[in-house]
């Protein structure tokens, strides 16, 4: 496959929302993952490579990013207008909101995350035979 045919014309959003719903960038048809985070290492669909597009810590730090921004904003509010409740029924309601939102959007931001690398082809260098500058 050249590297043409890897990156057929797929506008940047429509690319992005693939991301988004768990599907290879490149097609929309195959799983971008295996299980919950784990990536296929090729698209099962459209044998579109995955393996380069590393997300690294990214995901986690957008979905603590979008996480913090929604739960504190509810944080303030229940305590402003909810007649200050005990720390207890804070502890019982955010804690578990914050869980469940974090498992919920995690895997989303991480398909994006790797549409948008996929979308602007920042792959990880294949690893070389030789040392680490491939020289040797
Ligand atoms: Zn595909």
């Amino acid at each position: 496959m050249s590297d043409d045919e890897d990156y057929a014309p797929v506008d940047f959003w429509t690319a992005l929302l693939r991301g988004w719903c768990g599907r290879c960038p490149r097609c929309g048809k195959g799983a971008l993952f295996g299980r919950f985070l784990k990536m296929q290492s090729h698209c099962p669909a459209c044998n579109q490579a995955l393996e380069p597009y590393r997300a690294d810590d990214a995901p986690a730090y957008f979905t603590i990013f979008a996480v913090g921004h929604i739960v504190v904003p509810l944080v303030l509010i229940v305590e402003r207008y909810g007649q200050q409740p005990p720390l207890w029924f804070h502890a019982l309601l955010w804690l578990p909101l914050s869980v469940l939102l974090a498992l919920y959007l995690l895997p989303h931001i991480k398909g994006a995350v790797i549409a948008l690398l996929w979308a602007h082809r920042i792959g990880a260098p294949k690893p070389s035979a030789g040392g680490l500058d491939g020289s040797s």
